[in-house]
C-alpha cells in the first residue's frame, strides 16, 4: 500500500480490502518511524485522525461514502482546522488551537478524507527551502543534505517519503510548484481564487492560492474537485460553475501547442535540469505536441515586483498578530506598545520581520508611487505578456527552478540567494494564472528536477490533462526515495 495512489487508496476502500482505519493506523506508524528525522509534520495527533478514519468507515458502512471516503491526507499547517494546533510554522502562533476549519479543511472533511496532521512550512509560507520554520528544517527525502524547498517543504516531503498520499499546500510565489520539483511529486498551484482562502492564514493575498499535492496528475486532478469552489466566505473566491478536474485526463495531445519561453532557459538555469525539461518536451512531440518559441520578457522583472508587492500585502497581514488576540505574548512588558514590540520581536523569525520592514518601507508615504505603485504597473505588464505568448500557444512549459534541491544552509544566510531560486515561479502568480510541476526527472546525484507547466486562466483540467499523458510513458513520478 505504501506507493499507493489516492485512486488506489480509494479503489481499496470501495472494494473493502482495507478499512480507512487500517489506511490510518499504516500511514501513522510510517509518520512515526520517519518523521523525528525528517521532519515534515509539525503536529501529529493520532487519536484524532484514527476517530476520522472509524467515521469514515462507519459513513461507507451505512453506504454514504463518496469517491475519497476514507483516504488520509495531511494539511499544511497554515490551513486551520478546528481543535489542531495552527502554527504557520511560526512560534507566535505556537499555542494556536483553531476553533474553526478552514473551508479547504471543511471541503475535505465533507469529502470523507481523514486528516493525519499538519505539516511542516516556511513562517507564515515565506521561503523556498524551509528553513524559515519556527519547528526547524525539513530534509529532503531524496538526500538528507538537501532542503525539500519552500514554503510547502513539509507537504512535499511528506508526500514522497509516503508519509501521505497527497497533502495540500499553498503557493503565493512558487510554494507548490518548487517544492513539489525538488521531491520528484506532482503539484497545482489553480488560477487565483479558485481555491478558497478562509481560513488559509494571509501572506500576500492578492497571490496566495491553495492547490493539492500528490504523486500523480490524476490525483491531483481528484483532490482539486475536492479543494476548489465558490466560498461566499472569501471576497475574491470565483463564483463560477462547479468543474470536473479529471475530464481532460484521458484528451489526447495531438495538435496541443507548447510554448517555450526563451527567458526561462536563460543564464543561471542548471545544464542537467534544462537537459530534463527539453527531454520531457521532446516526449510531449512524441506524443504529438508541437513547439512555438514564444518570449515573456519581463520575466527578470518579477523577482524585484514580488518582492516588493508581496512583502507590502503581508506587512498588513500580520499586523493582526500583536499578542492581544491570539498567539505568543512577551512575557513581561511596560505598556501597551512595548507589548506588541516584545511579543512581535519574540515571535516572529529573522524572515518575516524582514519582509514587514520591506512591506512597510515600500507602503510609507514617499515611497509608495516609487517602489508599491510601480510594481503594481509592472505586474500588469507582466500578466499582459502571457496573454500574448497565449495567443501562439496553448501551454507555457520550462523548468520549475534554475537548480535542483540546493544543500541545507548553502543559502540561508543570503537572502538575495534565495529569492533567485523563485525567478521562473513567480510571474504566473503575479498574472494569476494556474502552474503545476511535473516530475522530469534527477540530477546525477539524484536529487529530482521537474517540468513547469503554465496554463491560461481556468485551463487546469487541460493542464491536468496533459500531465497524466505524460505520466503514462514516463515514470518519474513513480520513484520513490530509498527510506
Ligand atoms: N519563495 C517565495 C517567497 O519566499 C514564495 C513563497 C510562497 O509561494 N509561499 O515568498
Amino acid at each position: 500500500m505504501q506507493n499507493a495512489t489516492l485512486k488506489q487508496l480509494a479503489e481499496a476502500l470501495a472494494s473493502k480490502a482495507a478499512s480507512s482505519e487500517e489506511l490510518a493506523q499504516d500511514y501513522l506508524t510510517r509518520i512515526n518511524a520517519l518523521n523525528p528525522d525528517l521532519n515534515a509534520f509539525i503536529t501529529i495527533d493520532a487519536d484524532k485522525s484514527l476517530n476520522e478514519a472509524r467515521a469514515a468507515d462507519a459513513r461507507r458502512a451505512q453506504g454514504q461514502a463518496g469517491l475519497l471516503t476514507g483516504v488520509p491526507l495531511a494539511h499544511k499547517d497554515i490551513f486551520v482546522a478546528e481543535g489542531w494546533r495552527s502554527t504557520c510554522g511560526s512560534k507566535i502562533l505556537s499555542n494556536f488551537v483553531s476553533p474553526y476549519d478552514a473551508t479547504v479543511v471543511a471541503r475535505c472533511k465533507t469529502a470523507g478524507l481523514v486528516n493525519l496532521g499538519k505539516l511542516n512550512c516556511d513562517e507564515f509560507a515565506m521561503g523556498s527551502s524551509n528553513e524559515n520554520s519556527a519547528y526547524g528544517v525539513v530534509k529532503n527525502p531524496w538526500d538528507r543534505l538537501a532542503v525539500p524547498g519552500g514554503s510547502s517543504g513539509g507537504s512535499a516531503a511528506a508526500v514522497a517519503a509516503r508519509m501521505v498520499p497527497a497533502a495540500t499546500g499553498t503557493d503565493t510565489g512558487g510554494s507548490i510548484r518548487q517544492p513539489a520539483s525538488f521531491c520528484g511529486i506532482t503539484g497545482i498551484k489553480p488560477t487565483y481564487g479558485i481555491v478558497s482562502r478562509y481560513g488559509m492564514v494571509a501572506y500576500a493575498s492578492s497571490f496566495d492560492q491553495g492547490g493539492p499535492m500528490a504523486q500523480t496528475a490524476e490525483d491531483c486532478a481528484l483532490l482539486l474537485n475536492v479543494m476548489a469552489g465558490f466560498d461566499e466566505l472569501d471576497s475574491t473566491s470565483l463564483e463560477r460553475a462547479p468543474e470536473d478536474y479529471t475530464r481532460e485526463l484521458d484528451t489526447p495531445l495531438a495538435g496541443l501547442r507548447i510554448g517555450l519561453p526563451k527567458e526561462y532557459f536563460a543564464e543561471g538555469l542548471d545544464g542537467e535540469v534544462a537537459a530534463a525539461v527539453l527531454a520531457a518536451v521532446e516526449e510531449y512531440k512524441k506524443l504529438g505536441a508541437t513547439v512555438v518559441d514564444v518570449s515573456l520578457p519581463r520575466t527578470r522583472m518579477a523577482i524585484p515586483t514580488y518582492y516588493i508587492l508581496a512583502p507590502a500585502e503581508a506587512s498588513s497581514n500580520l499586523s493582526r498578530f500583536d499578542g492581544v488576540r491570539y498567539g505568543h505574548r512577551a512575557a513581561e512588558y511596560t505598556d501597551l506598545n512595548d507589548m506588541y514590540e516584545k511579543s512581535r520581536s519574540e515571535g516572529f523569525g529573522e524572515e518575516v520581520k524582514r519582509r514587514i520592514l520591506t512591506g512597510a518601507y515600500v507602503l510609507s508615504h514617499g515611497y509608495y508611487d516609487a517602489y508599491y505603485l510601480k510594481a503594481q504597473k509592472v505586474r500588469r505588464l507582466i500578466a499582459e505578456d502571457f496573454q500574448r505568448a497565449f495567443e501562439v500557444c496553448d501551454v507555457i512549459m520550462g523548468p520549475a527552478a534554475p537548480t535542483a534541491a540546493f544543500d541545507l544552509g548553502s543559502r540561508a544566510s543570503d537572502p538575495l540567494q534565495m529569492y533567485l531560486e523563485d525567478v521562473y515561479t513567480l510571474s504566473p502568480n503575479l498574472a494569476g494564472l494556474p502552474a503545476m510541476s511535473v516530475p522530469a526527472g534527477f540530477t546525477r546525484t539524484g536529487r529530482p528536477i521537474g517540468l513547469q507547466v503554465v496554463g491560461n486562466y481556468f485551463s487546469e483540467a487541460k493542464m491536468l490533462g496533459l500531465a497524466h499523458q505524460y505520466q503514462q510513458v514516463t515514470n518519474w513520478h513513480q520513484q520513490a526515495p530509498v527510506l
